[in-house]
């Protein structure tokens, strides 16, 4: 299965993919991961990628497509993967049905996630992950139950993305309407496109998330 899940910063495609990898056998493709791995490890690619992520726009298509074009290819994403964070762009949702066509591969679904911007500030800006295992945690909705402590790995270490701020979540949610909400007329037209209800719990949103999905 090859699936596309879209939303807004926030809306739980991460952590929806999560799920849908471990029950599905998918492979989780996130650009935004990626993208950080490459910053971390102080590449080329991850200098370029930098200050446009810390300001919350969008780095260049060609940047994203080339790094998808190249993780698809691995053996890993034969069983099917979830593309996370990608596309963000009509032109790389263009580009992505011509990879896919070029690969004699195609999208078996695209599901957006429909979430009240307002809340997605709160839910951004509270997030935190194990730096171990990368369980999610949230300063107000998901603790940890020991505080401090990592509930799946007992790890003590945590982490928050540097762009998880109010400022940039700002940003990024306008690059989302200006830039990213107009693939879902794209796929709409396609007659391709599911919605779920994304203000739902975390398990109701898998759950309505397997219906569709089979
Ligand atoms: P995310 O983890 O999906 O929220 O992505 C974090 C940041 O990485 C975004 O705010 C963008 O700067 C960059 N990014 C991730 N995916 C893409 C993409 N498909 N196209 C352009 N920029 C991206």
């Amino acid at each position: 299965m090859k699936l596309v899940l879209l939303g807004p910063p926030g809306a739980g495609k991460g952590t929806q993919a999560k799920r849908l990898q471990d029950k599905y056998g998918l492979v989780q493709l996130s650009t935004g991961d990626m993208l950080r791995a490459e910053v971390a490890s102080g590449s080329d690619l991850g200098k370029e990628a930098k200050s446009v992520m810390e300001s919350g726009g969008l780095v260049s298509d060609e940047l994203v497509i080339g790094i998808i074009s190249d993780r698809v290819d691995q053996d890993d994403c034969k069983g099917g993967f979830i593309l996370d964070g990608f596309p963000r762009t009509v032109p790389q949702a263009e580009a992505l049905d011509t990879m896919l066509d070029d690969k004699d591969m195609n999208l078996d679904n695209v599901v957006e996630l429909k979430v009240n911007d307002d809340a997605m500030v709160e839910r951004i800006c509270g997030r935190f992950t194990c730096a171990d295992c990368g369980k999610g945690y949230h300063d107000k909705f998901e603790k940890p139950a020991k505080e401090g402590v990592c509930d799946k790995c007992g790890g003590t270490e945590f982490s928050r993305r540097a762009d998880d701020n109010e400022e940039t979540v700002r940003s990024r949610l306008e690059s989302y309407h200006k830039q990213t909400a107009p693939i879902s007329n794209y796929y709409a037209a396609k007659g391709m496109l599911k919605g779920v209800d994304g203000m739902a719990d975390i398990d109701d949103v898998t759950g309505q998330l397997t219906a569709i999905l089979g």
